[in-house]
């Protein structure tokens, strides 16, 4: 069986931790074989690591530079898989030339084949368990390319967060040009004799590169120095092409409107307008068009000198007297490939119909620094069938997020999975939406396009944390927004005894009952974030997830198969406001409001989505009243929250043996903590606990402790 999820971490939790309770619980600990396993790249190569030292020797390097080597060589030959995960952090954090080393040494997907390798390598032992293993934790990247289909066919597999294939399908599929990774491929294969003729790439490094493996490959298959002249000339005048790409951006009126990234689908946006631009005491409209003509016209001579280099190694290629079998030629020949496939993205780049279906996607960084070119295949359901579903015998695919509008049906289109034989179920939520979540929407709040919305939203948030004392998770659909309110509640919060965090790693202080905070997050804190009990009590959204319109991606799709903006938005916004409430009700004791700071206008949306968010009333109010709202929720649930702990905690201890109370005290803190219940237990006198939680306060007699509140 494979276990297919979202991230990395996920399949740490699932393996640490999931499946050893499910095993537990099953009694089948020790009789079940489980592991996991990531892509290439994210192991180190042995043979990579033996070459990269053996250079290494010929430069001047520092104690820490060969420590870290050293490091690596202990890795590969102690570590379990030779995973580059296991240098823990810190160790990265005090040898940062790690980092450095690790981009050398680690496996390259193209040239490694752990069949035909004779070295000692974790990472092929890990290869050749898949046969043996009963269950193979694996990540969505992974599943949609597959690469162990020898070892591990694809039979049984479970997609638990299966939301996400649908969402990042797109990427799993696509074709990417990026320019800053282009030209690092092509200074590797760049002929060392020529380095004096290229003015782009060695000006700042002449006098320190050194022979590169490809230049090993060149000497290998015997080409001589007119061969590699003319290759090294073809590389120029591709990399003089890729520069003036990013040098028109700067020299041209679009340099004035670059506030953020530049992003349009190459043909069937060329004529949209990005902004107005002063020439001359007016403003005139400027489109993309210019910028697609430009890149059209450069890449196709770029197009022209990568063609030329492939026919220039393949015609001098075919020496009878070479070595086929050879490491260093298989190692060209992937470089090779590489270029092909380098090719066929340009080429597939510039074939443009009306009819097909894909969409071409240019992005360019707004310093004009880097861009990547990008075509999306549309059909992501025949993929996905041809792919994964012709292959697989069983598929179960589960996400709390699955269903929108009651039914499964955006996520099994998308995915292809209404082609073949399925079955729906849904599993009731398991805890009470309606009581423990309280909804909210401002309606006095400034618009999310307005200059004041995020002082609005500091300020706002500062309020709900008088009530709250932090535990809060704030999350923002935009960077630039939360940047801002970052930077204005710092300030408000400063003095205030709440400290402040921004993304994923401040949210183990929430953890802290000591410590009052505020997380600040942005897309990976959608989703992931458990934190129990009192940790989390209130989480805002920024404003309604709407789709751009004008996305590159979602426009094209939308024009190609004629399809209404509310039909691709709807799901997916609904998805993510699910994704986002739902941090709050992560276990039986979690209770907490929800609050949507610019809610938009479409009323009717907004019904549909109640009936999304488990029949939850969004209700609108003024940020006036926002306090009042929320202290009385707050209130409520920790009455009944209290009551589910007690009367959890008791039928515990009635199958204990602890009966003295200062015994039964410190089990009551315990089970407390362990539920995250921010509450004061104490027992002073010999009959009875006290237990303070907020504002409720409890006196239970020991024979009974039995609830009786005092509030
Ligand atoms: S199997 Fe060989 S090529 Fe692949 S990572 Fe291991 S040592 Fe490197």
């Amino acid at each position: 069986m494979i276990i297919s999820t979202d991230t990395k971490e996920l399949q740490i939790q699932l393996i640490n931790k999931d499946i050893p309770n499910v095993l537990n619980s099953l009694g089948l600990m020790g009789k079940i074989k489980y592991g996991y396993i990531k892509g290439k790249n994210n192991y180190i190569c042995v043979e990579k690591l033996e070459q990269y030292k053996h250079e290494y020797t010929s430069k001047k390097p520092t104690k820490k530079e060969i420590l870290g080597i050293l490091l690596l060589e202990q890795i590969v030959k102690e570590g379990k898989h030779g995973d580059i995960e296991e240098i823990s952090p810190s160790i990265l954090n005090e040898f940062n030339v790690i980092g450095d080393h690790i981009k050398h040494v680690s496996c390259d997907p193209n040239l490694c084949r752990p069949k035909k390798c004779n070295k000692e390598c974790l990472y092929k032992n890990r290869v050749e368990e898949l046969k043996e293993e009963d269950i193979t934790v694996i990540n969505h990247s992974l599943l949609a390319k597959w690469p162990y289909k020898e070892e591990k066919p694809l039979e049984n597999i479970i997609v638990d967060e299966g939301h996400n294939l649908a969402e990042k399908g797109y990427d799993f599929f696509s074709s990417t040009i990026e320019y800053k990774a282009l030209k690092y491929f092509l200074k590797e294969i760049y002929p060392y004799e020529y380095i004096g003729n290229s003015p782009f790439i060695y000006e700042k490094y002449k006098t320190s590169r050194k022979i590169k493996y490809f230049d090993k490959f060149y000497h290998h298959v015997h080409f001589g120095r007119d061969i590699k002249e003319k290759i090294s000339r073809n590389i120029n005048l591709i990399l003089e092409e890729l520069n003036s790409v990013l040098r028109f951006g700067i020299e041209s009126d679009y340099n004035y409107l670059s506030k953020y990234n530049l992003r349009w689908e190459f043909n069937l946006q060329q004529s949209e307008v990005l902004g107005n631009v002063k020439k001359e005491d007016e403003y005139i409209e400027l489109t993309y068009l210019s910028y697609s003509n430009k890149i059209r016209d450069s890449f196709d001579k770029i197009l022209r000198n990568l063609i030329a280099i492939l026919v220039i190694i393949d015609r001098n290629i075919d020496d009878d007297s070479i070595d086929k079998e050879s490491d260093i030629y298989k190692f060209g020949k992937a470089r090779i490939k590489e270029l092909e496939d380098i090719r066929t993205t340009f080429e597939l780049f510039m074939e443009f119909t009306e009819e097909d279906d894909f969409a071409r996607i240019i992005e360019i960084d707004k310093n004009y620094t880097n861009f990547e070119a990008k075509v999306v295949p549309l059909k992501l359901a025949k993929l996905f069938e041809e792919n994964i579903l012709s292959q697989v015998e069983s598929g179960i695919f589960i996400s709390a997020t699955l269903s929108v509008e009651n039914n499964m049906n955006y996520f099994k289109n998308t995915l292809g999975i209404n082609r073949v034989e399925n079955i729906e179920k849904v599993i009731e939520p398991l805890y009470n939406y309606k009581n423990k979540v309280l909804t909210l929407g401002l309606s006095d709040l400034s618009n999310y396009n307005n200059k004041n919305f995020t002082t609005d939203i500091s300020n706002t948030i500062y309020k709900i944390c008088e009530v709250t004392h932090g535990h809060l998770l704030s999350l923002f659909n935009s960077t630039d927004r939360l940047d801002k309110t970052y930077e204005d509640l710092t300030h408000i919060l400063n003095g205030k005894n709440i400290d402040i965090y921004k993304n994923k790693k401040g949210i183990r202080n929430l953890k802290n009952m000591n410590q009052n905070c505020v997380v600040l997050g942005s897309k990976g804190c959608f989703e992931g974030v458990d934190v129990p009990g009192d940790g989390l009590v209130c989480v805002t959204l920024d404003k309604i997830p709407n789709l751009n319109p004008k996305d590159p991606l979602y426009s094209t799709i939308m024009k190609k198969y004629g399809l209404t903006y509310q039909s691709i938005n709807y799901p997916q916004m609904a998805i993510k406001v699910k994704q986002a409430m739902g941090r709050i009700l992560r276990s039986k004791y979690d209770y907490g409001c929800f609050i949507i700071f610019d809610i938009g206008t479409n009323g009717h949306t907004l019904k549909k989505l109640e009936r999304d968010l488990h029949g939850c009333k969004i209700n609108i109010v003024s940020k006036n009243n926002i306090q009042n709202y929320t202290n009385n929720h707050l209130n409520i649930c920790r009455k009944q929250v209290m009551r589910e702990v007690l009367v959890d905690v008791r039928n515990l201890l009635t199958i204990t043996d602890i009966d003295d109370i200062k015994d039964i005290e410190q089990f009551v803190v315990e089970q407390m903590n362990q539920r995250y219940i921010k509450c004061r237990v104490t027992s002073n006198n010999h009959d009875k606990l006290n237990i303070k939680y907020f504002n409720h306060r409890y006196t239970i007699p020991k024979e009974k402790i039995k609830l009786k509140s005092k509030v």
